[in-house]
């Protein structure tokens, strides 16, 4: 089974609306609600409390807030439990912080697991029924979940995620892509199907080398001399063709994968905790991912796709994409290795595309889609970027959610 997400804008009515807030407002209450006695039970116990823990409580609460009864639709509450607790485990294994409370200033989002129909130009939702809707492609396919969102300026989207065989698949325009950033590829990226390497241009070491050659030259001319001014120009020069040649490729593959995907998913570039080491650290400057990331960044907003940025405890490296088992230690020089547990071999940055890929599916599921305000923006004007944290999870775990 294949995950496709598609980000519709719907155009619910003014009573709709309404539902619509109070749906995620009866959600909201219940994170807050759930989130409080968690952190209660923690002081108590050091324990937090599990997702059916939490989904106990409710029916008590709905005799208390009778509200929670009809103006939500129960499978909603039940989802905010899951995100919830998923949410408290990822703290628990050190790759989040500690879940926040929710502010009803920020974007608002309610979940449905299931019963939500595609019918026509119109998509059905439970308890607030047909809702207008713009479908820019169409799936057939099974719908997994959908995530309504309202955003600041009271635009109203909903985040479909489909289970597709993969025959339905057309391949182009509608991926999933997780994308591992690395040295000697440059991008490696995983579609959900096969994996594709993209190497760093050839041209720039030769470049490089150009650049060193007329710097030594350089550093040779007297100060002040015309013969310096002269070499000086022609080490700007090759400056200048490295920056445009670097840029158009980036440019070109941007571009393609823009075109390809509806999300990319990538790392954080705090993450790769490489700068520290002053070689790497020159080539990764050499790479030009913050450069990628930026451009495929505003080109994915533009069509209003979705970059999801993975925060930086998300271990995608060190974790199987298989069975999620987590190596305490994967050196850089580790190029391939076999899973202890379940003895699949690993190429190391295709099981890392993978698993930024799988997280990226976890977070659209849990959260609709990625939005900079709730969880504190990465980098301002840079469009939708989400610090969100991160559960490993292969596909075959999220099904069984
Ligand atoms: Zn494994």
């Amino acid at each position: 089974m294949i995950r496709q997400v598609q980000k519709i804008r719907i155009y619910p009515t003014e009573k709709q609306q309404q539902q619509l807030a109070k749906a995620m407002g009866c959600c909201r209450f219940w994170w807050n609600y759930a989130l409080n006695q968690t952190i209660k039970t923690y002081k108590e116990t050091g324990k937090s409390l599990s997702r059916s823990a939490l989904n106990a409580l409710l029916p008590n609460l709905k005799q208390e807030f009778t509200w929670l009864k009809t103006d939500v639709y129960s499978q909603s509450l039940q989802q905010t439990s899951l995100n919830l607790s998923y949410a408290f485990i990822n703290f628990f294994q050190k790759r989040a912080r500690f879940p926040r409370f929710k502010s009803k200033h920020r974007k608002q989002s309610v979940g449905f697991p299931q019963s939500v129909k595609v019918d026509g130009d119109y998509i059905k939702i439970p308890k607030i029924g047909l809702v207008k809707a713009v479908f820019d492609r169409r799936y057939v396919g099974k719908i997994k979940t959908v995530t309504v969102t309202k955003d600041s300026c009271n635009h109203y989207f909903a985040s479909i995620i489909y289970e597709l065989e993969a025959c339905f698949l057309n391949g182009k325009g509608d991926k999933i892509l997780g994308i591992d950033l690395g040295i000697k590829d440059f991008a490696i990226v995983n579609d959900g199907i096969k994996t594709s390497k993209y190497n760093n241009p050839k041209h720039f070491e030769k470049h490089y080398k150009n650049l060193v050659r007329k710097q030594k030259k350089l550093s040779r001319k007297k100060l002040g001399s015309n013969s310096r001014n002269k070499a000086k120009k022609l080490v700007a020069k090759v400056y200048a063709r490295i920056s445009n040649s670097r840029q158009d490729y980036l440019h070109k593959l941007s571009r393609k994968l823009t075109n390809d995907s509806q999300v990319i998913v990538v790392e954080n570039l705090n993450v790769k905790g490489m700068v520290r080491n002053h070689k790497l650290a020159q080539a990764i400057s050499d790479c030009g991912w913050g450069m990628f990331v930026n451009f495929l960044s505003y080109k994915l907003e533009r069509e209003d796709k979705n970059l999801i940025e993975i925060d930086r405890w998300f271990a995608s490296s060190k974790i199987c994409s298989n069975c999620l088992y987590q190596m305490d230690k994967m050196p850089l020089d580790v190029r391939e290795w076999t899973c202890p547990n379940c003895q699949t071999k690993h190429d190391r940055d295709e099981n890392a595309a993978k698993n930024i890929r799988a997280e990226g599916i976890r977070i659209l599921q849990s959260e609709g889609t990625p939005d900079s305000a709730s969880r504190g923006s990465v980098r301002p004007n840079l469009g939708l970027l989400t610090k969100a944290l991160v559960l490993p999870m292969s596909l075959e775990t999220l099904s069984e959610l």
